[in-house]
């Protein structure tokens, strides 16, 4: 197939802007990228499909999310508002994740999966919780995905809050995914050793992790797929941390050994210069969620000093709407305010985070072929986005634009590993209208449930 007449917006290493541009698909891969004139004479016998002068880029990329808060929205908290992260925790997620039944799992993920698509997000790292569900709940997570078709790393998230054995389910869990994402047929899935956070995790239960995900090759070594866990999220995960283990928060993972190259620390919003020199020496990922840090207070993370020193740092959503533009947005605007300098976090450092980074953190799942650029052998995962600009559009201003023009309702076709998810805005996988009756039906019982765990 040949997608022609679109502003071919590469990213990767070649970071050009081709207009009036062309690429071709074969299977999941792009095979060619260039102009429109040379493409349609090279491959004359192609399927053509008009990009009609719109963008063609890279689907987002999003680098840790949670398909299961999905029911969470427009749900009452009973009693006082929650005053801090603890108590969020505590009302709100640890009574909501407990209210989840199996066919709950998979509408949560269904619901977050069609608006990934409709806004463009193509790739997604899941960190998933179900206490009352835990075994086999990352399948019904991976059916859903497959039935998308879109391109996610999963994990089930261990714990001690709901006892020993929840965490040796959860552990189980872990291991039983990982061994069978390798058998299953579909490319689209990979998967990693969830965690919680070092503040609900005693020293057994890690090392069980840990022992754990070695054996099943989930560890830093070849072939492992790493560990996905919340760290310094709020001051709480710190100061439970020297209170435990006399240790602060990164310290203490280190030295059990969740850290590696494969590994992924959600936030790290409290970590001091030592904690930072830890996570670039073990080339430990960080990802960074703005947009929940300000809903839930907890601070802003020095993402900009961590990306200085060369600590990699992607941007995620903590299970925010899978518009990732919207991260991008506020990623660019909380450090300007937090710092009261116009100054501090530049698009290219956006860019770097949720274009150039996050496509390296794909690279861990899916380590074959290049993600989140255009270019010859990359996963054909792209988005047709129609903005037409008023003023000049270069590659180098192309992050500016984004921050300030681009609206997610831009995006109307979504393609990953050559297949069309959506044209023309209209889903081709996945009946949205179906999906959302049926969780308002499964959202309505689980609010249920949680008003009476509250009780
Ligand atoms: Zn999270």
């Amino acid at each position: 197939m040949l997608i022609t007449n679109g502003k071919i917006t590469t990213f990767g290493e070649t970071n050009e802007i081709i207009e009036n541009g062309a690429l071709r698909v074969e299977g999941s891969r792009i095979t060619d990228v260039g102009d429109t004139a040379r493409l349609k004479a090279a491959y004359p016998q192609e399927e053509i499909v008009d990009a009609g002068g719109q963008l063609v880029m890279p689907g987002n990329i999003c680098g840790h999310t949670h398909f299961y808060g999905a029911f969470a929205r427009g749900m009452a908290i009973p009693g006082e508002p929650p005053r801090d992260f603890p108590e969020i925790l505590g009302k709100l997620w640890w009574r909501l994740d407990r209210a989840l039944l199996e066919e709950d799992v998979k509408y949560s993920a269904l619901v977050c999966l069609v608006d990934a698509i409709k806004h463009g997000t193509t790739t997604l790292i899941d960190h998933h919780a179900s206490p009352a569900a835990i075994n086999g709940s990352l399948d019904l997570i991976a059916e859903a995905v497959a039935e998308a078709g879109l391109r996610a790393s999963l994990c089930y998230e261990v714990t001690d809050r709901n006892g020993r054995s929840g965490a040796q389910a959860g552990i189980a869990e872990n291991v039983r995914f990982l061994h069978a994402v390798q058998e299953r047929e579909n490319p689209l899935l990979a998967a990693s050793f969830g965690l919680h956070a070092s503040l609900t995790l005693s020293a057994e239960t890690l090392a069980d992790c840990v022992a754990a995900g070695f054996s099943s090759q989930a560890g830093g070594g070849e072939g492992g797929s790493g560990f996905h866990i919340h760290a310094a999220e709020g001051i709480a995960d710190q100061e439970d941390s020297l209170r435990r283990s006399g240790k602060r928060v990164i310290h203490r993972l280190h030295e059990v050994g969740i850290l590696g190259p494969k590994s992924i620390l959600a936030h790290c919003i409290h970590v001091d210069a030592w904690e930072m020199e830890i996570l670039r020496d073990t080339g430990t990922w960080v990802t960074h969620q703005p947009r929940s840090n300000m809903n839930n207070a907890v601070g802003v993370a020095p993402v900009e000093t961590m990306l200085r020193g060369g600590i990699k740092v992607g941007l995620g959503n903590d299970g925010f709407s899978n518009n990732m533009w919207a991260e991008w947005k506020t990623a660019y605007l909380v450090h300007k305010l937090w710092h009261g300098d116009p100054r501090r976090a530049g698009g290219y450092d956006i860019i770097q985070m949720a274009v150039d980074n996050n496509a390296a953190l794909a690279r861990v799942f899916w380590p074959d072929a290049p993600l989140g650029e255009l270019a010859p052998g990359a996963y054909a995962d792209l988005i047709l986005v129609d903005y037409h600009p008023f003023t000049e559009l270069t590659a180098g201003n192309l992050p500016w634009h984004i921050l300030f023009g681009f609206e997610a309702s831009a995006v109307t076709s979504t393609m990953v590993a050559g297949k069309w998810l959506m044209r023309d805005r209209v889903l081709l996988t996945l009946d949205e209208m179906a999906i959302a009756a049926k969780a308002r039906e499964l959202s309505a019982a689980v609010w249920q449930r949680y008003v009476e765990l509250d009780a």
